[in-house]
C-alpha cells in the first residue's frame, strides 16, 4: 500500500512540475477557456509512464472539473467552438473528446462544429 501511495505522490508531484513549461506555453491562461484564475495541470489519457506536456494541459478549476467529467449546462460551454482549432495537438485532442460528448448528446452547435472540423491525420488517430 505505501508504495502505491509513494507512486502516487511522485506521480503528482512530477505532474506538478509540468505546470512552469505548461503555463509558458499557456501564457499563463486555461488553455480550454482562456481564464487566469487557479491553474492546474491535468494529464490526459493515455498517461505516459511519465508526466508529459505533450500529454498534459493547464487549465482553470473549472475547465478541470470538466475534463473529470463534470457535467456543466452545454449553452455555457460554446467556448469550445474556438478552442476546438487549438494549433497545441493536446489540447485539441482534448477539445474534441468534449465536444464529441455533447455532440452525442444531441447538443445542436457540437454537431455542427465537428461538422465544419478538420482534424490532422495524427490528432485524429489520438483523439
Ligand atoms: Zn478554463
Amino acid at each position: 500500500m505505501a508504495r502505491g501511495r509513494d507512486a502516487h505522490q511522485a506521480r503528482v508531484a512530477a505532474t506538478a512540475a509540468l505546470g512552469r513549461t505548461l503555463s509558458r506555453r499557456a501564457r499563463n491562461r486555461c488553455e480550454l477557456c482562456n481564464s487566469k484564475t487557479s491553474l492546474a495541470v491535468v494529464e490526459i489519457a493515455p498517461l505516459p509512464e511519465e508526466p508529459d506536456p505533450e500529454q498534459a494541459v493547464i487549465v482553470c478549476s473549472r475547465c478541470a472539473a470538466l475534463l473529470s467529467g463534470r457535467r456543466e449546462e452545454p449553452a455555457t460551454l460554446r467556448f469550445l467552438e474556438e478552442t476546438i482549432w487549438a494549433e497545441i495537438a493536446i489540447v485539441q485532442i482534448a477539445v474534441v473528446r468534449l465536444v464529441r460528448g455533447l455532440a452525442a448528446e444531441r447538443i445542436d452547435w457540437a454537431e455542427r462544429v465537428l461538422e465544419g472540423l478538420y482534424l490532422d491525420p495524427e490528432v485524429e488517430e489520438r483523439v
